[in-house]
């Protein structure tokens, strides 16, 4: 029987969740966090930045659309939902032209053909007050499963953008950092009980992961919650195992493509964390079906604990159609609800 089998981490967080009032069935579904955006809402946003349209109107469109999401992950079954971010453009640049200390830059190219305007700091970083807690409570309000309140990390924050202002990039990292950890107080003070802080940039400068934990530390250290960081398309074989100690209790990443090469590093050294698996490709048109992703959660079982496990996307959905997302999401209901129940048929003592 694997429920409660070694005491140690993975356990452990099943009894903080409880502690926390949150009661999870066995493999919770998830997502990474982003969400399309409708067409109504991309065009409020074109019309927003032409001047034809005042703040207020584009304000309703983003609330439209993220009520939109909110019924969709309820319909689907979703069990911790997210807000979907419909009012960010970039991860970065949407707490940047928050914050105090940094100035919005010229534009750069990124990954592919994306290009963003790079954010520069240019003094000491300053949390403005509540970035993303009104949206959590509009989201929340909508609801009664656990949103998760939803972050981009100092290590990101830092790595995306130009630092102009402190002496290192580690006084950088942890000085976002202090300021990040207001935001995520802010959060629980609304009574949120999950924080996903994300660090896709995590495994660009392996020299770096040790502030990276320490920045993290900064960011939660005491705090009452559980905390969930996504990784997703780097080289996570340098990473691993030291990513292990980033103070969360849950990581998510993208396993859909890479899970042999990742499971075998797991194997050698044993993941500690609960782990939010991705099972769909979020870079493809194609549907995936239930039966795909129930042999990936199969696979995942050779070498993680159901107890561990979290089923979500690999990434964001943000760039599929708002079709493909709602299909992906049901394809991962779908499955997961069939391999959870026959898990626990299995696993029933006779
Ligand atoms: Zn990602």
């Amino acid at each position: 029987m694997w429920v409660g089998m070694d005491g140690t981490g993975r356990v452990m967080n099943r009894t903080k969740l409880k502690q926390i009032g949150l009661d999870l069935p066995l493999l919770p579904t998830t997502t990474v966090g982003s969400f399309p955006k409708p067409p109504s809402l991309m065009r409020a946003r074109g019309d927003f930045a032409r001047g034809k349209i005042s703040a207020a109107a584009l304000r309703k469109e983003e609330e439209k659309a993220t009520a939109f999401w909110m019924e969709t992950q309820e319909e689907l079954g979703i069990d911790v939902v997210v807000d979907g971010e419909q009012y960010r453009g970039d991860m970065v640049a949407y707490f940047a032209e928050k914050m105090g200390g940094f100035e919005i830059g010229d534009l750069v190219r990124s990954y592919g053909n994306r290009y963003y305007h790079k954010p520069i700091i240019v003094g000491e970083i300053r949390w403005p007050g509540p970035m993303t807690v009104d949206w959590w409570k509009y989201a929340s309000r909508m609801t009664s499963r656990p949103v998760k309140g939803m972050l981009t990390g100092p290590y990101t924050m830092l790595d995306w953008s130009f630092n102009e202002h402190y002496p290192s990039r580690r006084e950088a990292c942890l000085a976002l950092a202090k300021e990040i950890r207001k935001e995520v107080e802010a959060l629980l003070e609304a009574g949120a009980k999950m924080v996903q802080i994300d660090e896709p940039a995590i495994s660009v400068r392996v020299e770096e992961l040790p502030w990276v934990i320490e920045a993290m530390q900064v960011a939660t250290d005491g705090l009452q919650a559980y905390f969930l960081t996504h990784i997703c398309y780097g080289a996570f074989e340098y990473v691993y195992p030291k990513v292990l100690e980033m103070p969360v209790d849950n990581i998510d990443l993208d396993m859909s493509l890479t899970a042999a090469r990742r499971l075998a590093l797991m194997q050698k050294d044993r993941f500690s964390k609960d782990i939010s698996y991705g099972v769909v490709d979020v870079h493809s048109h194609v549907v995936e079906d239930a039966d795909a992703v129930q042999q990936r959660l199969q696979q995942a079982l050779t070498v993680l604990d159901p107890e561990q496990i979290w089923v979500d996307p690999d990434c964001g959905l943000k760039t599929r159609t708002v079709e493909e997302a709602v299909e992906k999401m049901r394809v991962i209901v779908e499955a997961t609800r069939k391999f959870r129940g026959e898990l626990i048929r299995n696993t029933r003592p006779a």
